[in-house]
This record gives C-alpha cells, sequence and structure tokens, in this order.
C-alpha cells in the first residue's frame, strides 16, 4: 500500500483548498463562529455551491452526478472540509438514501428523487429506530397494511412511530422502515417506504438534547396514506436495503479529519502565547500524556481508515470493517470533547450551545461551546448501531467467534 499522496492528488488537493477559500459563504462561516442554530436554508446554500460546481455528491455513479474521485480523492476532499471547518453536506439524501435509490430503485424512482437530493432541493430524514427497536432493529412494528384509494390506486396506510429522527424538523421525505408481513419472520417482513413529510397524519415533536439542542424528533404516523410505487425495492424485502444503508452510514464515521482539526484546536488552547509551554497545561506531564495517547489513536485510525481506502480502491466495498473505524472514531470524537472541556476550564460554562457568544459569556472565544460540544458528542456511541452492537459485528463477522 502506497500512502504517498501522488503530484495528481497534491494538485486536486490545491483545487479543493482555493475552492473552498473563494466559496465557502462568509454569513455561514459567522454563523458557526458564533455558535448560532443553523437554519435549513443555512445548510441548503452551501449545499447548492457544491451542486453547481457538481461536487456534493462524489460516491455517486458519474451518470447521476458522481465525481469519478478515486477513494484517495474523496479523502482529500473530507480532509480539507474539515480544515476550512466547512460544513459536510448532510448525509440523510446524499450518502444514506441515494445509494439505496441508485442500487435498488427503478428508472422512475432514480429520476424522481436523485435530482433532487443531489441540489439540495429535497430535505431527507431517516425513519428507522422505534421506542421499541433501536438495537433490535428488526423488531419494528410500524405497521404498512395495502389498501385501495378512493381513486382507484393502491397504498400503503401506515400506523405507528419512529424515534430519535434526525432533523426531521425540516424534512421534505423521509425513508422508512415499516412492517408489511407480520406474520412473517422479523426480518422477512419488512419493506422500505419513502414518504412525503407533509403527507396528512404524520406529526413531528421535539425532543431536547442534553446540550438544549434540537437536532432529534418523535415522528408520529397516523392512517398515512403512502403510494405503492413509493415503495423501493421488493415488498417484504425492505431489510436488504436497510442492511445496505447501515453499511455506508458506518463508513462516514469515523470522522478522523475532523478530530484532526479538533486536536490542533485542543493544543491552541492548552498553550501560552509564548514560545515554550511553561506553565500552561501543555506542560503538565499528565494533560501532555493524554493529549499525546489520543493523537496516536487517531494516527493510528487514520491509517486503518487509509487501509480501508486502499481496499475500495482495489474494488472493495465497505464491509464489517466500518465497524472498527465507527467505535474508535467516534471514542476520540468523545475524548477529544473531554479533553478540550478541561482545557476550557471554567471558561466552558455557560455550556449552552447555540447562544453567541457576543450575548455576554465570558472568557476566551475558543473556550466558548465546548461543554455543549462534550454533552453532543456522548450521542455518537449511540447513533449509527451503537458501539456495543459493533463490538457484536466485529466479534461474528469479522473474527469468527
Ligand atoms: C443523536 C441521535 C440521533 C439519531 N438519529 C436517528 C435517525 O435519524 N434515524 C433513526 O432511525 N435513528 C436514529 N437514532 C437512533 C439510534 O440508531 C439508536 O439510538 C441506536 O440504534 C440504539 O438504539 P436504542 O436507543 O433503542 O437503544 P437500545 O437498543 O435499547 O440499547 C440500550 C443499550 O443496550 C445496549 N445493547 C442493546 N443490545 C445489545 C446487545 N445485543 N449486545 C450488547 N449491548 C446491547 C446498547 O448498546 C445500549 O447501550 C439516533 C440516535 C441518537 C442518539
Amino acid at each position: 500500500m502506497d500512502l504517498d499522496f501522488s503530484a495528481e492528488d497534491k494538485v486536486f488537493r490545491e483545487e479543493v483548498r482555493g475552492f473552498l477559500t473563494q466559496n465557502y459563504p462568509a454569513e455561514l462561516r459567522a454563523k458557526q463562529q458564533n455558535e448560532e442554530a443553523l437554519t435549513k436554508e443555512d445548510y441548503f446554500s452551501w449545499h447548492r455551491i457544491l451542486a453547481k460546481k457538481g461536487w456534493a455528491a462524489p460516491a455517486w455513479p458519474v451518470e447521476w452526478g458522481g465525481t469519478a474521485w478515486s477513494p484517495t480523492q474523496k479523502y482529500i476532499w473530507s480532509e480539507e472540509l474539515a480544515k476550512a471547518e466547512a460544513l459536510p453536506v448532510l448525509p440523510f439524501g446524499v450518502t444514506m438514501v441515494a445509494p439505496v435509490i441508485y442500487t435498488f430503485g427503478t428508472e422512475e424512482q432514480k429520476a424522481r428523487f436523485l435530482p433532487g437530493i443531489r441540489d439540495g432541493i429535497e430535505w431527507w430524514c431517516q425513519g428507522y429506530s422505534e421506542p421499541g427497536a433501536g438495537s433490535d432493529l428488526a423488531s419494528l412494528k410500524t405497521k404498512a397494511e395495502r389498501i385501495q384509494g378512493d381513486d382507484g390506486k393502491e397504498y400503503y396506510l401506515v400506523n405507528g412511530q419512529k424515534t430519535w429522527t434526525t432533523l426531521a424538523q425540516h424534512a421534505d421525505w423521509g425513508f422508512f422502515l415499516v412492517r408489511t408481513d407480520p406474520t412473517a419472520k422479523p426480518q422477512a417482513g419488512i419493506s422500505f417506504l419513502l414518504i412525503d413529510m407533509k403527507s396528512p397524519g404524520i406529526s413531528v415533536r421535539p425532543i431536547i438534547t442534553l446540550e438544549g439542542g434540537h437536532e432529534v424528533n418523535d415522528v408520529f404516523l397516523d392512517n398515512v396514506k403512502v403510494p405503492v410505487e413509493n415503495r423501493i425495492f421488493h415488498e417484504n424485502q425492505g431489510w436488504t436495503c436497510a442492511k445496505s444503508l447501515l453499511l455506508h452510514e458506518r463508513s462516514g464515521i469515523a470522522g478522523v479529519a475532523r478530530s484532526k482539526r479538533g486536536l490542533e484546536r485542543l493544543r491552541q488552547m492548552a498553550r501560552s502565547e509564548l514560545a515554550d509551554d511553561a506553565g500552561t497545561l501543555l506542560a503538565d506531564p499528565f494533560f501532555k500524556r493524554k493529549v499525546a495517547e489520543l493523537e496516536i489513536d487517531l494516527t493510528a485510525l487514520e491509517y486503518t481508515e487509509l487501509r480501508t481506502l486502499a481496499g475500495e480502491s482495489a474494488g472493495k466495498g465497505p464491509g464489517p470493517e466500518s465497524s472498527i473505524l465507527k467505535i474508535k472514531g467516534t471514542e476520540i470524537q468523545q475524548r477529544l470533547t473531554e479533553l478540550t472541556l478541561e482545557a476550557a476550564g471554567h471558561y466552558g460554562a455557560p455550556y449552552l450551545r447555540n447562544v453567541p457568544h457576543n450575548l455576554g459569556a465570558v472568557g476566551p472565544d475558543d473556550a466558548h461551546g465546548v461543554a455543549g460540544a462534550y454533552f453532543n458528542v456522548r450521542k455518537t456511541s449511540i447513533y449509527g448501531g451503537s458501539n456495543e452492537i459493533q463490538r457484536n459485528i466485529i466479534a461474528k463477522v469479522v473474527l469468527g467467534i
């Protein structure tokens, strides 16, 4: 495996860097720096700039707008995005439902949905988890029964509840796992439906997380009529789509580039303006050791990710190894926010995110928001399949235990 970047890749990196410097919206950057809540329009403003450039959906097939970048180029792209502290394109459309649509969907479904996802026109949410079905997803109960509509067309009548649905408050569409055959074995009776979030019978209720943010929701479906042509793949075979989507979900979750940027920021916080670190937190051997251990683990994770990329270059899709990236990546993100909070000390309070620091927070700017980030990042070892479940996958599929 050759880990050095080729001359072509270095030129590509410069192109990406130049593009980000010239095109990232200044108003968006200001909002991020002020820790202000981002609106749907904020996310889409950047997405649409990328779409215009043809860079909103790099991994897609070229005919639908993919860039045909090599895995290394995709890696460079995510690294530069993180260095520039640019928002990533939200995953629910581009990296989650779209691969299911272009892999399992009909030509009509591809033509209907892919352009709106690619161009940042329609916002998607993921309706998998339910109050009684998270890790054990196949026990989901949301029911979809076939009915004949007054217009003579066939519909599914959907009833049930989804939970933890990220950013559903903005969603135009959702992809849902529903039970279409209650008599079959759990995984055999599930179908994959695309549901218009404006359909009568859908209601979205906020769940406020530890740091006071509104990212997740409960979604209630009460006699929601969904046209049968909105089902992807065969009836009762939605589990095949669900599994393929989960692999894509996990592969992007390591967040190496963002953690590298976070580590740099931590060093800046823990160091004074002086040339040596004397008298600063970074001179403290215990703190220094923790930072060094984190950096070693992050470097090891980076090389694991590069190895996975090399595998992808050789034509291997994301496999169960992505579970390793998920566990290590999220543990590192959590340790990083712990150390950053330690570095901020008492300036870490008030911890509320989304309160602009021009509204009276005390202490250095870089300390503001770190407690909010600490609380927020507790989620990472739970979502995308909890880390305990990832360990089970590694034990079974990778180690063969
Ligand atoms: C911030 C956030 C955003 C989310 N966004 C979405 C979303 O957009 N759409 C969506 O569908 N879902 C979403 N989820 C849901 C997420 O996928 C589930 O929370 C996750 O799968 C865990 O399920 P659960 O919460 O029901 O916990 P449970 O499955 O009840 O697990 C509880 C605890 O038991 C452990 N456990 C369970 N089973 C086992 C086992 N077999 N072996 C060992 N340990 C086990 C778990 O690891 C966990 O620690 C989100 C979750 C969070 C926190």
